[in-house]
């Protein structure tokens, strides 16, 4: 049992073949998952247990079911509901687990180089091999390059909503002392939350509860009227990206209880005691504001994480993509060798060639019309037909296909009633910008996660005799299994004490008590387990009987 591993690789480090292959096991091929999160739970779930010889790498030993975090973070739901322990998850394809980082990939040798802490604080190295490799280590916040951001929270990991939880109960019982000053006492109740999406959106629905429901009754001493929430927004509307009835409805209701929200507003510093931002007016000139802070959320949007950022740059230029890793519409990660790398959730995109196909369609109309596409001029009805075609073969771009009719009038500058070339131009290099990103969704990591598990479940039983029949070394994924296409089933987002729904497509609904319910069986049919479905069920009863705990 004393087997060394042993070294190789472009480091030279230890490779853990012993550890991950024993003899059972030792025919199966590799399946590397790095990152324990909705893409790579998803796909655990739906593989088939006997197939592959499974390895999950995480730093974190949990699933987190994010969409409730913002609800934990004000004692709603505890946070140990939360959470479903990645171990518990893999037992069912027999997998192993590694708490650690993915800091590199070795395409060429398949290899991944992976680093953890050992029991003196020292960082070890090594290799971990694969067949299959699948990328799926989600987002980091976005600083947007903004200052003092130490003196910010965020909303990310299970940590994060602990932190946050104890310093709004902090602020509340130092708001209490009779030393504070009526200034300090306000200062500690305003909270801010900056970005204007649905997770600080859903947060500052949920600290309103809170403070409406518990406080009168926990905080006597406290006037309702020191308390201020505010949302600080780039754009001009909240929940920006979703459907315009949502996002209407969301302001109404911020705005009958008294939750500011501070639009076409660009943070440019967070001091400890203050945020200071600029403000658009409506004759266009900007004016700088300041706000005090008791507590600032810091939340507009994610970027890639390190280990994204690294791949990226060094797959070189087929990854163009600065926000994501780019993949093939069937996940295989753009530039490493075909079929042994993928990638899906937030840390990737799907390239689908959007404008490329528009072109096509438009040099075929042109030659119908017997004229140079130059001279195409495309009418109304030309573009429906367009966005149609669009529709049908990048149902991924459906969440955006309801503005496309809108952009023709929006790239008519003229107002001519037609598109030219030019127009086209221009409406095409925005197209592609924005088609070409899936959203960053659990549900997006989710539909990622079963569409491999599935093909990965059919590769295994088809691949030897495909192999025999000489596909050895054709393009086995597209011969076997279709390519992915996201099903947009509707964003949802809370906001105090009712939920608005997105269901694409123009539909959306918005609502009170009964869309409260709407949303928790929506999140209960989601969740991964009985298990936390059970402990969610029995937070929200405890909280209807006896309200939230404030300790900390
Ligand atoms: P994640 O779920 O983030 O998982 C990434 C995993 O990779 C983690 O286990 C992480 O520890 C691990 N990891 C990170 N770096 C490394 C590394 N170097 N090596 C190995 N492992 C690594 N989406 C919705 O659809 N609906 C919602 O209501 C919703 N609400 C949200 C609320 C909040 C507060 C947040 C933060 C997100 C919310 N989201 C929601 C978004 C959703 O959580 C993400 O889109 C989803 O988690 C993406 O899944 P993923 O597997 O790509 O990444
Ligand atoms: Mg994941
Ligand atoms: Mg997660
Ligand atoms: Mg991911
Ligand atoms: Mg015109």
């Amino acid at each position: 049992l004393a087997l060394q591993p042993r070294r190789g690789g472009p480091k030279n480090l230890p490779i853990a073949e012993v550890f991950i292959d024993d003899d059972v096991t030792k025919s199966k091929p590799r399946l590397v998952i790095l990152g324990g999160g909705w893409g790579g739970v998803a796909l655990l779930k739906e593989l088939n247990p006997d197939d592959y010889n499974v390895t999950v790498i995480s730093p974190a030993n949990y699933f987190l079911f994010t969409p409730m975090l913002p609800s934990a973070t004000v004692g709603t739901l505890e946070l140990r509901s939360l959470v479903e322990p990645i171990r518990r998850i893999i037992s069912r394809v027999h997998g192993h687990f590694i708490r650690a980082r993915a800091e590199d990939v070795e395409f060429s040798e398949k290899l991944v180089e992976v680093s953890q802490l050992d029991h003196k604080g020292k960082e070890v190295r090594f290799y971990v091999p694969y067949d299959k490799l699948v990328v799926a280590v989600g987002s980091s916040t976005n600083p947007h390059g903004v200052k003092g951001l130490e003196n910010a929270f965020f909303l990310k990991d299970i940590n994060d909503a602990r932190m946050i939880r104890n310093k709004v109960i902090q602020n509340l019982e130092l708001a209490c002392l009779p030393t504070t000053s009526d200034d300090e006492r306000k200062r500690l109740l305003s909270f801010v939350v900056s970005g204007g999406g649905p997770t600080g959106v859903e947060f500052a629905a949920e600290l309103f509860d809170l403070l409406n429901e518990d406080l009168t009754r926990h905080f006597p001493r406290l006037l309702r009227n020191e308390i201020s929430v505010h949302i600080i927004q780039s754009r001009g509307h909240i929940l920006n990206t979703y459907d315009e009835t949502v996002s209407k409805y969301a302001e109404e209701r911020f705005n009958r209880d008294q939750i500011e929200v501070l639009t076409n507003s660009r943070v440019k510093e967070v001091q400890p005691d203050k945020i200071i931002f600029s403000q658009k007016q409506e004759d266009g000139s900007v004016i700088t504001k300041e706000l005090p802070i008791g507590f600032c959320l810091w939340s507009t949007g994610v970027s890639p994480t390190s280990l994204s950022q690294k791949l990226a740059k060094k797959l070189g230029s087929v990854q163009t993509n600065r926000h994501a890793l780019e993949t093939d519409t069937h996940l295989r990660l753009n530039g490493a060798p075909l079929g042994d790398v993928y990638a899906i959730g937030d840390c990737s995109t799907v390239q689908n060639n959007v404008a490329e196909s528009i072109v096509t369609f438009l040099r075929n109309l042109a030659w119908k019309r017997g004229i140079e596409p130059e001279k195409l001029q495309l009418h109304f009805s030309d573009w429906r037909q367009v966005a149609q075609d669009v529709k049908k073969r990048f149902p991924q771009a459906i969440n955006h296909l309801k503005r496309l009719d809108k952009l023709f009038f929006e790239f008519d500058k003229d107002q001519s009633g037609t598109l030219d070339f030019g127009e086209l131009r221009e409406l095409l290099n925005q197209i592609d910008s924005k088609l070409t990103s899936l959203p960053a969704t659990a549900q997006r990591a989710h539909q990622q996660g079963c569409y491999l598990a599935h093909k990965f479940n059919k590769m295994a039983r088809i691949s030897d005799a495909m192999l025999a029949n000489d596909i050895r070394d054709g393009d086995l994924d597209a011969a076997i299994y279709k390519a992915f296409e996201y099903r947009h089933l509707g964003s949802l987002a809370y906001i105090g004490n009712s939920a608005v729904f997105d269901l694409g497509e123009g539909w959306s609904m918005a609502g009170g008590l009964w869309a409260v319910y709407a949303w928790r069986s929506v999140y209960f049919a989601q969740s991964v387990s009985f298990r936390t479905r059970s402990l969610m069920a029995m937070d929200w009863m405890k909280r209807g009987l006896f309200g939230r705990d404030l300790v900390a």
